[in-house]
This record gives C-alpha cells, structure tokens and sequence, in this order.
C-alpha cells in the first residue's frame, strides 16, 4: 500500500495523490524532452507551455478577467506585506487593514514601515474568534491606497463570508489559506495574493492576481524585483522562476479542473467542514469550536477540549491513529484540522468518527 497519512497540516499541506503520482512518473523524463523540469531552461518553449497552461487553467477556474494579469512570484505570501505597500501606497495616502488574526498584523507590521496606516476594523479583542460585521469596516477620511483583507484565517480558523466592498477603494486580499476554495469574484478585488503552499502547490511560489489598473500607480524608483511591473512585463519570467513549483501548481489546477472546477470542490469542501463541526455540536461542549458559527473556516477547523491533558492524549491517540498535523499553532494552542482541497472526504470522515468516540470515552 501507499501508506498516506491522514494530513491535516496546515501548509505545507496535502496534495492531491494523483498530482503527485503524476508528477512521479513525468520526473525523470518530462514530456520526451530526456530530461525533468527541473532540469529545463526556463526560457525553453517546454516550460514556457507549463507556465501558459497554469495561467490559462487559473484564469478559467477562478474565471479571471482580462482586467487583470497573474504573476508567479516568490518570497511567499510574507514579502507581498511589503511590496504591496511599496508600489500601491504613496505618501499621502493611508493603507486601511482589517485585523482578524495573526498574519493580517504581520501584512500591517511591513506596512507601518513604509507608509500611513489604519486599523479600519479588528477582532483582536476577542482573540480573533470572529470577522467584523461588513458595517463596522469603516475608513477614515483621508484617501485610502487600500483596503486589506485576510479572506481565511489559518491559525484561528475564521473566514470572511462575504467581502466588504467600498466605492472607489482598492480591495486587497490574502487568500494564501483559501484561494480555491470557493467560488469568488476576482473583479471586486484589486489584489489576490496567495502562498502556494496550501491549496495550490508545493512552498516556492506564491500566486498573484492583479488588476493591471493598479500599475499606473507604482512609484518610481522601486527595486526591480520589488516592482509588480517587472513581473508583469516579462511574464514572470523576469529571473529564473520556481519552475517545479509552477509545474506542480499547474497539475494542482488540473486536478481541480477535473473535480469539477472550484463549484464542485466547494460543495465538497462544506460537506468536509459540516463533518467536523457536526462533530463538535454531538459532543455536548467536549470540544468547544474557536470560531463563531458565522465566521468559521471550512479550511481550518479550530477547537479546544476541556483540559490540557484531554489535549494531549486527543494528540496522541490521533498520532497512534495515522492522523498528522492537529495540533493547534504554537501562538494559540488546542487543536486544529486544515482540510485544504486536497484532503479527501475520507480522511474527515474518519477524523469525524474518532473524535466522537474519543468524546464518548472522556466525557
Ligand atoms: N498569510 C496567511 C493567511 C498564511 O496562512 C500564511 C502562512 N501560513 C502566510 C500569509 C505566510 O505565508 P508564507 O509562508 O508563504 O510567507
């Protein structure tokens, strides 16, 4: 047997088997060329067809307007904290940020060192537990470079349910833990951005869909790799690019594509969620879920149990079980289950049943 895990990491995550196995057998010898990509040009007609199909795949799926342009970059979700308040916020502008968790303070950390920043809505009081109600985003009244968002939440397990959407203000995402995950419309965003490492692909590359509009407004001046242009001009090939990785992301795309597209991994993506958190509401308060009803993530299902020794034995029997990855982040403790696209319904089902019968034994 194949011996898989049940991977319930938090990124880097699971892939989907068949990519995987796929990307095994094309290894060592890539389309006839005699060789991996990895051992490729970048600039070879070979690889530039990958990097057009990984374009073309996305574009389909998220059914991305000509308005904007997609960039395979690197420096993960983390460098877009800076570059994004290095091209989009000039000097009398301010960049508003909601906060609803650990990275969206990290994106407004880089921003504070770079320009003019407002906190425009936060649920830091009650430990990230929810996403402000779309009324109580609200923008001061000097003008705005832009609005950021983080669409989901990874390590306290909230996602924003319907995005606000403001007149004449550039709406800036990171979707690095959701990306795919549902259907959206990419026309009400200015910038998506998103670390591969979960629901695209391997680390190394992190995906970047923006609108060419908001390139007029990069200053001069930028370091070149710093400035979105660059990598608009030259294709993302500006440099030598993660070409594995975007090899990956593109067979990631076409195995979304085959589930049905993002409608389809949606539904499937409730079922997943509705499978933990059902499990939750049978255990009678054993497990307590951190996330208000309204503001859960069907991509990371926090929760907590009564004690901290109920927490370590739910560890370890899960770990004796093949379940990998549910302990909670470092900064927040408890437990938690990412269960990205590529996690099979199997694996929640499973995860489902030992939680019941672990309540049912502790209780
Ligand atoms: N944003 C979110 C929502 C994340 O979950 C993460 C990583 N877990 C990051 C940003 C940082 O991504 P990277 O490690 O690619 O810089």
């Amino acid at each position: 047997t194949l011996n898989r895990a049940y991977n319930f990491n938090a990124g880097p995550s699971a892939l989907p088997l068949p990519v995987l196995q796929l990307a095994q057998e094309e290894l060592v010898n890539f389309k006839n060329t005699g060789m991996s990509v990895m051992e490729l040009s970048h600039r070879s007609k070979e690889f530039e067809d990958v990097l057009t199909h990984a374009k073309e795949t996305l574009t389909e799926l998220l059914n991305i307007p000509d308005t904007h342009e997609i960039l395979f970059l690197q420096g993960g979700a983390s460098l877009q904290f800076s570059m994004i308040p290095m091209n989009f916020l000039a000097p009398d502008q301010v960049g508003a940020y909601v906060l609803t968790g650990s990275w969206s303070e990290k994106a407004l950390k880089e921003a504070k060192k770079l320009g003019k920043t407002a906190v425009v809505a936060s649920t830091k009081e009650e430990n990230y537990r929810s996403i402000p109600a779309l009324d109580d985003v609200k923008l001061p009244k000097e003008e705005i470079g832009y609005l950021h968002i983080t669409s989901n939440n990874t390590i306290f397990g909230t996602q924003w349910a319907d995005y606000p959407s403001i007149e004449g203000v550039d709406l800036i995402a990171d979707m690095s833990s959701d990306i795919l995950c549902r259907q959206i419309d990419v026309s009400k965003f200015s910038l998506i951005y998103a670390g591969a490492q979960k629901n695209l692909g391997p680390s190394g590359v992190t995906v970047v869909i923006l609108k060419k509009e908001l390139l007029k407004r990069i200053p001069e001046g930028l370091p070149t790799m710093l400035n979105y242009e660059t990598h608009v001009k030259s294709n993302s090939l500006y440099n030598t690019p993660p070409t594995f990785g975007i090899y990956m992301l593109s067979l990631v795309l076409d195995w979304i594509k085959e589930q049905g597209g993002v409608k389809a991994i949606e539904a499937q993506n409730h079922k997943k969620a509705k499978l933990l958190y059902t499990s939750m509401e049978r255990s009678n308060g054993f497990y307590t879920p951190h996330a208000t009803e309204e503001s859960r993530s069907i991509m990371n299902v926090t929760f907590t149990l009564p004690t901290d020794e109920l927490t370590t034995a739910f560890l370890q029997q899960a770990k004796e079980k093949g379940f990998v990855g549910l302990a909670g982040h470092r900064s927040i403790g408890g437990c938690r289950a990412s269960i990205y696209n590529a996690v099979p319904l199997e694996a929640c089902e499973a995860l489902a049943v030992f939680m019941d019968e672990f309540a049912q034994a502790n209780v």
